[in-house]
């Protein structure tokens, strides 16, 4: 039992997951994790790729720093490029942001990611893999595909989820009132 849920924002790079995240951070007080920030900051990595500017993700040793920061126990925002590599028992809601490839190239563009980078990217955003991840990993009811091309789409993206874990906390009540859950 958790007082408060999990949530993971994951979709292609460039979709908006950070900047949902941090929004959604600041209305709900979840926790935002970055989990390219972990496997960076906890070396869970096995080096770094040139020719695609990131680090060599090392999934064993990620999910034991995530699992040192007690993430099941709840409260958090999950935000990563990837979802398959957390156990369903932790999850409340996995949110898939989707972008249209022609706002996903100028966004990558931005970054100034190389061309095989930027052409990954773009193929595993048409080729919606990460949505197919997200629905061959968890149930079907908790996982909802939202578009993030433009700010209104974003802004009603995060009064939906809110609403969502206002929702949640309802039918999640405390037992005893004391934030703790410990059922007195
Ligand atoms: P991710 O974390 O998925 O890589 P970011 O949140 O860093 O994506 O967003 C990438 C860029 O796109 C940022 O410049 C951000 O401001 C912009 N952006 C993200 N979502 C939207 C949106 N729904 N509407 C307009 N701009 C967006």
């Amino acid at each position: 039992m958790r007082a408060n849920p999990n949530i993971i924002i994951t979709g292609t790079p460039g979709v908006g997951k950070t900047t949902h995240a941090e929004a959604l951070a600041e209305r709900t007080g979840l926790k935002h994790v970055s989990v390219n920030q972990v496997v960076k900051d906890k070396g869970c990595h096995e080096g770094w790729d040139d020719e695609f500017l990131s680090w060599i993700v090392d999934e064993d040793k990620l999910l034991d720093a995530l699992e040192e920061e007690n993430i099941k126990a709840g409260g958090f925002i999950i935000d990563w490029h990837g979802c398959e590599i957390f156990p369903e028992s932790w999850i409340d809601l996995v949110v898939v942001l989707r972008v249209d490839s022609s706002t996903l190239y100028d966004r990558l563009t931005a970054r100034k990611y190389p061309e095989a980078k930027l052409q990954e990217n773009l193929d595993s955003e048409i080729m919606e893999v990460l949505l197919q991840e997200a629905r061959d990993s968890y149930e079907e009811r908790i996982v909802v595909e939202l578009e993030s091309n433009t700010t209104e789409e974003m802004e009603s993206n995060v009064d939906r989820i809110e609403a969502w874990f206002k929702q949640w906390k309802e039918d999640h009540p405390v037992v005893g009132g004391d934030g703790e859950g410990g059922g007195h």
